[in-house]
């Protein structure tokens, strides 16, 4: 709920939409779903835009992307898409295998597990590694170390999640970068969470230092309203043909208006300012609660309204004395909670959270 619970802009585009049509092939023109298309491709690195309707269709779109790029990349494509030159030695056919990192988060579909190997989420699902590997969260000569001839792209969110809010650091995202454009394989960012102004940027990466060749986008674009997309820059888009992918409902009218009505907000002027300014103050609010209550939180990260408080009390236990409290709050990994707040959050509010979050802190220090 990237605009919080029924925002008027958006209630207004979905009964409009509801009233004229809710849905028809996209075989044919679905004028809302251009005019997306033209607005998200306006505001980052990408060409193309592929519409589906959740956050692991739009990885998966990315993941098939990745294949099929060096599957039909025969030497008069050999180029890296920016600018260099491949380092292949081998037929790009067999670049199949796609890197993920560790405490990734990408999804609950097949690949999109097996591209996390979280074994919680994997035990009993999967055969073999279905053509994933791994690469330590941060760690620039293990991403190396783990790519391959058989390596067609790298996938990370560029502030991880579910594992517990950490942003990548800007020097890391650039070598691999880098190292992607040396082995001319692709790099994909799975802004699933991050993207949509989140950060304080429209996405992630914008504030980080290097952009991707594919990139996916779904949650706040929806503001509550399911969709998704997989973006990408042209050269790599190229090679899906007509026919080659395809959704029933993806690029569907009332989620093409509604996420058309989403990024008009997130681009009024000062909004994305404002996300920054009310981020930076609640952030700093919770370090000064963090130097006050030493016992109980052991860390703050995070990136404009995604926030993790790591802590040194049991997650589970702190999140239900906040909801006693009245705060309502989301566990990430490695012993953290999640404050995801609306975008349009007010001062006020976040004021009144961090005094829930004062209360439930004095709380857990007392048991
Ligand atoms: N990628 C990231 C980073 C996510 O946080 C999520 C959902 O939490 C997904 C992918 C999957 O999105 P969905 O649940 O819409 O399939």
């Amino acid at each position: 709920n990237s605009l919080g619970h029924c925002h008027p802009r958006l209630v207004e585009a979905l009964a409009a939409q509801a009233g004229a049509l809710w849905h028809t092939s996209n075989l044919f023109r679905i004028p809302t779903s251009e005019q997306l298309a033209k607005k998200l491709t306006e505001l980052c690195f990408a060409d193309r835009a592929f519409f589906c309707n959740s956050g692991a269709e739009a990885v998966e779109c990315g993941f098939k992307i990745m294949r099929r790029y060096h599957h039909t990349n025969r030497d008069t494509h050999r180029k890296s898409t920016n600018g260099g030159t491949h380092r292949t030695t081998k037929r790009d056919t067999h670049r199949k295998r796609i890197v993920g990192l560790s405490d990734s988060f990408h999804g609950r579909t097949l690949a999109t597990i097996a591209a996390a190997a979280n074994s919680a989420h994997c035990e009993g699902f999967l055969a073999g590694d279905a053509g994933f590997d791994q690469a330590e969260f941060g760690n620039i000569d293990a991403l190396a170390a783990t790519i391959s001839e058989e390596t067609a792209g790298v996938i990370l969110e560029p502030v991880q999640g579910e594992g517990g809010i950490r942003p990548v650091n800007s020097d890391y995202l650039r070598q691999v970068r880098q190292l992607c454009d040396e082995h001319g394989i692709l790099l994909m960012f799975d802004e699933v969470q991050c993207g949509v102004g989140r950060t304080g940027t429209f996405y992630a990466h914008q504030q980080l230092g290097a952009e991707p060749d594919i990139l996916a986008t779904a949650k706040g674009l929806g503001g509550g309203f399911p969709v998704g997309a997989c973006l990408a820059r042209e050269a790599v888009a190229a090679p899906m043909s007509v026919g080659s992918h395809g959704s029933t409902f993806g690029g569907n009218p009332l989620a093409m208006s509604v996420a058309n009505a989403v990024i008009d907000e997130i681009n009024t002027p000062g909004f994305l300012e404002q996300v920054r300014a009310n981020g930076a103050h609640l952030m700093q609010s919770l370090r000064d609660l963090q130097a006050a209550n030493p016992d109980v939180i052991a860390g703050i990260s995070g990136l404009g309204l995604m926030i993790g408080v790591f802590l040194n009390v049991d997650a589970g236990r702190f999140i239900a004395q906040l909801r006693e409290e009245g705060l309502l709050v989301v566990k990430g990994g490695n012993n953290s909670i999640r404050l995801l707040p609306a975008l349009n959050v007010s001062r006020d509010e976040i004021d009144k959270a961090l005094a829930h979050f004062a209360r439930a802190l004095k709380k857990m220090e007392s048991k």
